[in-house]
């Protein structure tokens, strides 16, 4: 198995673990841009967005519910937060497994770069 966040899910490469079921694992991202910045990943590995299918939105929506979840728990549910999904090159994808990017604790710029 090549890609890193299956690895991360597997426990072959340590992570700050912050949630995990048995679709999802979530974890803090090694070089955070914002105070809070979570990653939200399905242990199913889908490589993007392009992968996503009537069964596997499924996981999203579960997804979804961890997200604001974990915004309460981090405290930043009052304060706002945004959640990414990078998509491929032109969309900053780096890491070719979806994942949720919750991102908050500071104002965030719009529009992205
Ligand atoms: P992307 O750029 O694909 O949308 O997001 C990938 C994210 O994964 C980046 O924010 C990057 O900092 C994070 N990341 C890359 N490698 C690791 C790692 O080994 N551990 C953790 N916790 N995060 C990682
Ligand atoms: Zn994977």
């Amino acid at each position: 198995m090549s890609c890193l966040f299956c690895k991360i899910i597997a426990g072959e490469i340590p992570s700050s673990k912050v949630y995990e079921d048995e679709d999802l694992y979530a974890f803090r991202d090694i070089d955070p841009k914002a105070p809070t910045h979570i990653l939200v990943i399905p242990k199913k590995h889908l490589s993007s967005m392009n992968d996503l299918d009537e069964e596997s939105v499924l996981i999203v929506s579960k997804a979804f519910l961890i997200l604001k979840k974990l915004a309460t728990d981090e405290g930043i549910d009052k304060s706002g937060y945004r959640v990414v999904v990078n998509t491929l090159k032109d969309g900053g994808q780096s890491v070719e497994h979806l994942h949720f990017h919750l991102l908050g604790g500071r104002s965030l710029s719009w529009p992205p770069g």
